[in-house]
């Protein structure tokens, strides 16, 4: 069997299984192969019954000393099956519900191996529905078994047995994708090693290892891909020095309020940079609210006024539509010209627009990515800015900013990284940050509540809407699926609407609607037709709705704090008082803290410090949610080592050979292009 051949010739694998795992994304044999487990549980070492401890799952090895006994419940119609071991320090009592064809399984004085969840009662020690192995044997115990993410229709048994299968036929037939020189040199595993390690490893360091030279692989592609993009922008010499008499001042002195210290630092920044023949690659981070947009307009000003034009590129609709609102109202006054373009913009329309645009009656254009559709051409674009930059890859960027003779870059984010981070994944770019928020923001209100609570808050939401106000109520990621997602808000939307709500205009959105849509919800909500709005994160960026004050979030444990800080800020933008409730479950000390964190602070970059300081183990949706790059296995910020050393190498890799065309780089540069043609975050 090759690897790219489908997954249903895997044994184990049938009709059923086989939508299963598509839902997962794995169609080849190589897609299974390289679904990586997200923890992994520790069945090799027994502890003495009498060490075990309440609530953890435990190997033991014990004696059977008693008959299974069977117990019906004719209440829950359940059979029960107990079955009592011992070792030498103690005994135990093993429990099974409904499992029949354990009850001719055990011989009495014979050695199993147990694994399950341990009970303590006064006096008993019990195991909750333990899988077992008999002495000699090693299949359900005895060794480190892999967690997977996966469906709740697909068992963790499942699903480990058919990964085991499709590595086997799979066995050596994986291609090396680092050079030999890198392998030897950083003392890398091997790949078809290093695949089998990381489902099956048989201690903790064989895991180490396969997870390092996964995760080396991951990063030195990104790298070499982010190094040679750069360096292909960087190469062309000699930017734009805008007009000194272009004054940004002059606009900044007529605005509606006053901007705060931050901003000014940042607008100096950047007018230094605009007025330098040198081009300007600026980061500009700020939480969100913080007023990034306003930053943009100003630098338009000096472009347009220095005989340029300037192109914004926003990741939705509804963001450039408002983006266009904020621009007109304060560069119309100065004779701007501002235009929209959309993917959904009518075709007369368009055509108009992009004559306009090449012979320059347009000076700002803000749109989405149909900005960079081969016929959008400018008559000398000066600046580019792309707001919420993680929505667009490095090469969206670069393909905007070669519609221009190497334009001026301001690339603009909410998401607060480390700035050690920052260096290495945009490299060149300096850094500006707006660490304030204006002076007039009301804290918004966060409450963590539980279950027993609903009532009071969906009487809180309705006191608000009584008053004229909207609330927004995000359901919970289900899975790593938007497809189970899309379905969690129609059930939600379902239950809302016709119990809770049902005197309320509600409706919902999510991320597998057409974009038209979408567009038309938002509008919709915009213009106050609508109360509720159900949604799955789509809601998370950039969008301005001043009259929307409640923020109702729904199982926020599974969220990142660095997304819920996000939704949050989809409030607080008006003049009224507005709140966040953290709907949450459980009662893990990580939960707890994570919940207290978010009703203590306000602040961005606070809370994404303590999101890496506090993450929970099993959080698989992993980095994902700071909107970096994503990864199969690399961790970002746990990694941190492991990526400064391939930045490393990959710098004096390329000094070498730039275009990676020697011999011994052929496996890296093909790396490399797969990557490129998968689409790309970064
Ligand atoms: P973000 O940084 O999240 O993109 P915006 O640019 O959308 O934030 O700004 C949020 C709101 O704050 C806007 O309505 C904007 O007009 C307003 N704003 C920006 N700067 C100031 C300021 N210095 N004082 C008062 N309001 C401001
Ligand atoms: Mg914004």
């Amino acid at each position: 069997m090759d690897l790219s051949d489908d997954v249903k010739f895997v044994k184990g694998v049938g009709p059923n299984r086989v939508k299963l795992l598509n839902k997962l994304n794995i169609f080849s044999l190589e897609d299974l192969i390289t679904y990586f487990p997200r923890d992994y549980e520790d069945r090799s070492k027994p502890k003495k019954i009498v060490e075990t401890i309440n609530g953890e799952e435990t190997l033991i090895e014990a004696i059977i000393t008693s008959r299974m006994r069977e117990i019906r419940t004719y209440k829950k119609n359940m059979t029960i099956y107990k079955l009592i071991v011992r070792d030498e320090t103690d005994s135990c009592e093993l429990i099974w519900y409904n499992q029949s064809y354990l009850k001719n399984m055990f011989q009495i004085g014979k050695k199993y191996k147990f694994y399950g969840r341990i009970n303590k009662k006064i006096g008993i020690t019990e195991m909750i529905s333990p899988v077992y192995d008999t002495e000699e044997k090693n299949k359900n115990t005895g060794k480190i078994i892999p967690i997977y993410p996966t469906t709740y229709k697909l068992s963790q048994n499942t699903i480990r047995q058919i990964i085991e299968n499709g590595l086997k036929l799979a066995s050596g037939k994986v291609e090396e994708t680092m050079p030999e020189y890198l392998l030897k040199e950083y003392k890398l595993l091997a790949l078809n090693d290093a695949i089998n390690k990381i489902h099956f490893p048989s201690d903790f360091s064989d895991f180490e290892k396969a997870r390092t030279r996964l995760v080396f692989e991951e990063l030195i592609t990104m790298q070499l891909l982010l190094l040679s993009l750069k360096s292909k922008y960087k190469n062309k010499n000699g930017g734009i020095s805008f007009s000194k008499n272009a004054k940004m001042s002059d606009i900044i002195n007529d605005l509606p309020f006053k901007l705060t210290k931050a901003q000014l630092r940042v607008l100096e920044e950047i007018d230094k940079d605009m007025e330098s023949n040198e081009s300007m690659n600026r980061l500009l981070q700020g939480d969100v609210g913080s007023g990034k947009t306003i930053i943009a307009i100003i630098s338009a000003y000096k472009a347009v006024k220095s005989g340029y034009q300037m192109a914004i590129m926003a990741p939705t609709s509804i963001l450039a539509t408002q983006h266009l609102e904020s621009f007109e109202t304060i560069l119309s006054k100065y004779n701007i010209k501002c235009e929209l373009l959309l993917g959904n913009t009518s075709k007369k329309k368009k055509e108009d627009i992009l004559e306009r645009l090449k012979n320059g009656e347009i000076d700002v254009i803000i749109g989405t990515h149909s900005l960079l559709e081969e016929n959008v051409i400018f008559k000398n674009l000066g600046l580019v800015v792309t707001d919420e930059q993680h929505r667009f890859g490095v090469r969206q960027r670069s393909t905007l900013c070669s519609k221009g003779k190497n334009p001026d870059v301001l690339v603009m984010t909410a998401t607060p990284i480390p700035r050690t981070l920052a260096l290495i994944l945009y490299g060149d770019l300096d850094i500006s940050i707006i660490d304030e928020l204006p002076p007039n923001r009301k804290k918004i209100d966060t409450f963590a509540v539980r279950k027993s609570m609903e009532e009071r808050v969906n009487n809180f939401i309705k006191k608000h809407v009584n008053e004229g106000r909207q609330a927004y109520i995000v359901c919970p990621l289900v899975e790593e699926n938007e497809d189970i997602n899309a379905k969690s808000v129609l059930e939600l939307t379902q239950k809302y609407k016709t119990e809770i709500f049902k005197e309320y205009r509600v409706e919902y959105l999510h991320g597998k609607m057409r974009p038209k849509e979408k567009d038309e919800i938002m509008q919709k909500f915009k213009d106050k037709k609508i109360d509720i709005l159900i949604s799955t994160t789509v809601i998370e960026v950039g969008v301005n709705i001043p009259n929307a004050n409640i923020m109702v979030i729904e199982n926020a444990e599974r969220f990142g704090l660095a997304q819920l800080h996000q939704l949050r800020g989809r409030v607080g933008r008006g003049e009224y008082k507005s709140y966040c409730i953290l709907k949450y479950q459980g009662n893990s000390e990580v939960i707890r803290k994570r919940m207290q964190v978010m009703q203590d602070t306000n602040d961005g970059f606070i809370i994404s410090e303590k999101d890496l300081e506090i993450r929970g183990s099993g959080e698989f949706f992993g980095t994902k949610q700071h909107g970096l790059p994503e990864f199969k296995i690399a961790n970002l910020f746990e990694d941190i080592k492991i990526l400064k050393l391939v930045q490393n190498i990959s710098i004096e890799i390329l000094k070498e050979d730039p275009l990676l065309v020697e011999q011994k780089n052929i496996r890296l540069k093909k790396l490399v292009e797969n990557k490129m043609q998968n689409r790309i975050e970064i």
